[in-house]
């Protein structure tokens, strides 16, 4: 497998998906069975799911919580850590990944676009900042209430919601020569997007996964394999 040459003056944006996670043992988004780890999307992940159900919704999170809390960063975390560190402010990251699995293995200079699993925030977006949230509840009963009187919901980007961060990341993309795009399907917008502004831009488009995203016609190059197993190594830095 020919690696993938980074130079002195490449600047590199990285865009990740459940796919990165899925050798830390975290189930990625839509399973052949079209359930998200034996749920609907519909009934937990969407600002209507909330308002009708919040006690399912919590139940999904607290159980993703659960399973995020036992997971463990794999090598394709720790090689974009390392990246960084070589690159530094010549590095940006994005994941759509609510886990914190990049936190763990190093990574700073990122965003979580999508949200984090660990915080939770007021459900009336009253301007009060997210809290940081660990607990898994096992009744709605257990969930606690901003000052303002709102109950806290997880700080997740629910379907329907506009992500985080998008100033941030329209501007990071502009300026990167280098854009690597890890172990997500190319279905879910904006970031499914992202990879066409950096071309716009002249950017070279790299994709890594086991299998091609349904964009991948807009990628410079497809490199299939497992991030685990692909990452630790790919990278010639100059
Ligand atoms: P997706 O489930 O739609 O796609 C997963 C992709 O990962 C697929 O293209 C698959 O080929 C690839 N993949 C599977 N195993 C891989 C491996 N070992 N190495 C590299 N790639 C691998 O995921 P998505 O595109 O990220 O969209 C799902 C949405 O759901 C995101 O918005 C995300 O917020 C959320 N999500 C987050 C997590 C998490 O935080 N760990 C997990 C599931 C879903
Ligand atoms: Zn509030």
């Amino acid at each position: 497998m020919s690696r993938i040459s980074i130079t002195g003056s490449d600047r590199v944006f990285v865009l990740t998906g459940a796919g990165i996670s899925a050798e830390s043992g975290l189930p990625t988004f839509r399973a052949e069975d079209g359930l998200w780890a034996g749920y609907r999307i519909e009934d937990v992940c969407t600002p209507d799911a909330w308002q009708r159900n919040p006690a399912e919704v919590w139940a999904f999170y607290s159980a993703r919580r659960a399973a995020g809390a036992k997971a463990q960063p794999n090598p394709a975390h720790f090689a974009l850590a390392q990246l960084e560190h070589q690159l530094g402010d010549r590095f940006f990251l994005c994941t759509q990944n609510v886990d914190d699995l990049h936190e763990r293995a190093g990574s700073r200079r990122l965003v979580h676009m999508h949200g984090e699993l660990a915080k939770s925030r007021c459900e009336r977006d009253c301007g009060r900042p997210p809290v940081s949230d660990h607990a898994i509840y096992s009744s709605l009963a257990e969930v606690g209430r901003c000052s303002c009187g709102g109950r806290l919901r997880p700080h997740i980007v629910f379907f329907g919601e506009i992500p985080f961060e998008m100033d941030r990341i329209q501007a990071e993309i502009a300026q990167s020569t280098l854009m690597l795009v890890i172990g997500t399907s190319g279905s879910v917008y904006p970031a499914a997007g992202f990879v066409n502004w950096a071309r716009q831009k002249g950017a070279r488009t790299v994709y890594i996964g086991p299998e091609p995203p349904l964009n991948a016609y807009a990628f410079t190059q497809v490199v299939e394999g497992k991030a685990g197993e692909t990452l630790p190594g790919l990278f010639s830095v100059a």
